[in-house]
């Protein structure tokens, strides 16, 4: 039995469920990896959130990364406030997109940007530039790494569809993935081999730049080369371009982004969650010789009724001018005592585990004993998934708001201050015991 009050939650979901397919808006948000009900935020503020029920829990999803402030942070609500009096969209240029796109390219490799409305439009998007571009029709993507829901890349995808069970889904016409090749992640011998197969049809490689999909898995290095830097390499050497996907890690795991981090980036770049201050904002990016063959410049078509949207702009310039070193600095702090305090919790209770990070993200990955590295999906996907909801329920019943999937990352904001520190520390004991299965 749950130790929390969830009456109020289990009536929306039994509510919800018969109007929303599976009563949620985006799959992993129904707790299927987890069991149990999902919970229903009512509010939110800084590093909290809170229930239908009343429920106040310290918050580790931080909608699954964008809220690298904190929830309500007043400066972004006063921003969204003053630009939604101005007018909520125009379908025109503004002012404030050209700010954005201009914080983006000064903390980026990016020299150009064009702002859409999710990381699934930004990997699209970018998909048919480099396809565009090249003139060729394949991609390589990686096992166990998401972009969205693009059909072409929802073949051997992380996160939801991981977590589901369903690395590719009915719908997605056998033709749209013909032009898919999946390679391992880390696993340079697979990039070699599909090069060496399809070199001269390859347009474009894509790849998380930290994966974070899968949990955790950073880029790593062999003979002194980051594993980014090789499929930069390889795919130059066979006219193909790169596209890292930076959705997840941009802007949150340094200023610049995983970029900031190794100095590796693609010809194109994603980004998106960060960037929209908790509203529907995301770019891609590259050189500007490749950016030109967007239409209108360019014969590449893409386009959007919202994109540049003035409240999400203004929501996302606010977040990034916010966030300031000492933010980052703040977070990497928290994120390495956690790490720590996680794995004396789960080794006092002799629950087998591993935790990896890309700077200030990381994930826990419950592997089966013997495991002591995650380098790709073969070996993520071996998680006791028993063990996480264990775990993930110990957590909640505590008050703390952990990702209902083992495939998912934790996500610390700048309001996660000592008290909210604490009480993540006083409920990791529990947890750790109740995943002692
Ligand atoms: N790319 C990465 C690396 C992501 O983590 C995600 C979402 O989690 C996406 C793309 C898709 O972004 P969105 O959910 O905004 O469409």
């Amino acid at each position: 039995m749950p130790s929390l009050p969830t009456e109020q939650s289990a009536a929306l979901f039994e509510r919800a469920a018969k109007v929303i397919p599976g009563g949620v808006s985006s799959p992993v948000r129904a707790f299927r990896a987890v069991g149990g009900t999902p919970v229903f935020i009512r509010s939110a503020a800084g590093a909290y959130v809170t229930d239908v029920d009343g429920n106040e829990y310290v918050d580790l999803v931080g909608s699954w990364g964008p809220m690298l402030l904190g929830h309500a942070h007043p400066e972004v609500l006063d921003a969204v406030a003053r630009a939604a009096r101005q007018g909520t969209s125009f379908g025109a240029p503004t002012g404030a997109e050209v700010e954005l796109a201009e914080e983006i390219i000064a903390r980026t490799p990016v020299e150009q940007v064009r702002l859409v409305n999710s990381g699934t439009e930004a990997t699209m998007s970018a998909l048919r530039l480099a396809r565009g571009a090249t003139g060729r029709d394949k991609v390589i993507k990686f096992e166990g790494c998401y972009h969205g829901h693009v059909d072409s890349l929802l073949v051997a995808a992380g996160s939801g569809a991981a977590t589901l069970g369903h690395p590719s889904s009915p719908g997605v016409t056998e033709a749209t993935t013909a032009d898919t090749i999946v390679c391992a992640y880390n696993d340079r011998a697979s990039v070699e081999r599909a090069f060496a197969e399809h070199g001269d049809e390859i347009a474009c490689v894509i790849a998380e730049a930290a994966a974070g999909n899968m949990g955790v898995v950073p880029p790593m290095e062999a003979d002194g080369e980051n594993f980014t830097a090789f499929l930069a390499r390889t795919a130059h050497a066979h006219g193909a371009l790169l596209i890292t996907d930076e959705v997840m890690t941009g802007f949150r795991v340094s200023r610049s982004g995983q970029w900031g981090l190794d100095g590796q980036h693609g010809d194109l770049m994603t980004f998106g969650k960060v960037m929209g201050g908790g509203f529907p904002a995301a770019a891609f990016g590259g050189r500007a010789d490749l950016m030109q063959q967007l239409s209108p410049v360019g014969p590449v078509y893409q386009a959007g009724t919202l994109s540049g949207n003035p409240v999400a702009t203004a929501a996302g310039l606010t977040t990034l001018r916010l966030a300031t070193d000492e933010v980052y600095a703040q977070i990497d702090r928290n994120a390495a005592l956690l790490r720590a305090e996680v794995g004396k919790a789960l080794d006092a209770f002799q629950v087998p585990h591993v935790i990896q990070h890309s700077g200030n993200l990381f994930s826990v990955f419950f592997t089966p004993q013997g495991v002591t590295a995650v380098p790709d999906w073969s070996v993520a996907a071996t998680q006791r998934q028993d063990v996480f909801a264990a775990f993930f329920h110990g957590l909640l019943d505590n008050g703390v708001y952990l990702g209902p999937s083992c495939f998912e990352a934790w996500f610390l904001s700048a309001a996660h201050d000592d008290a909210a520190m604490d009480r993540i520390l006083e409920a990791l004991p529990k947890a750790a015991a109740a995943a002692r299965l």
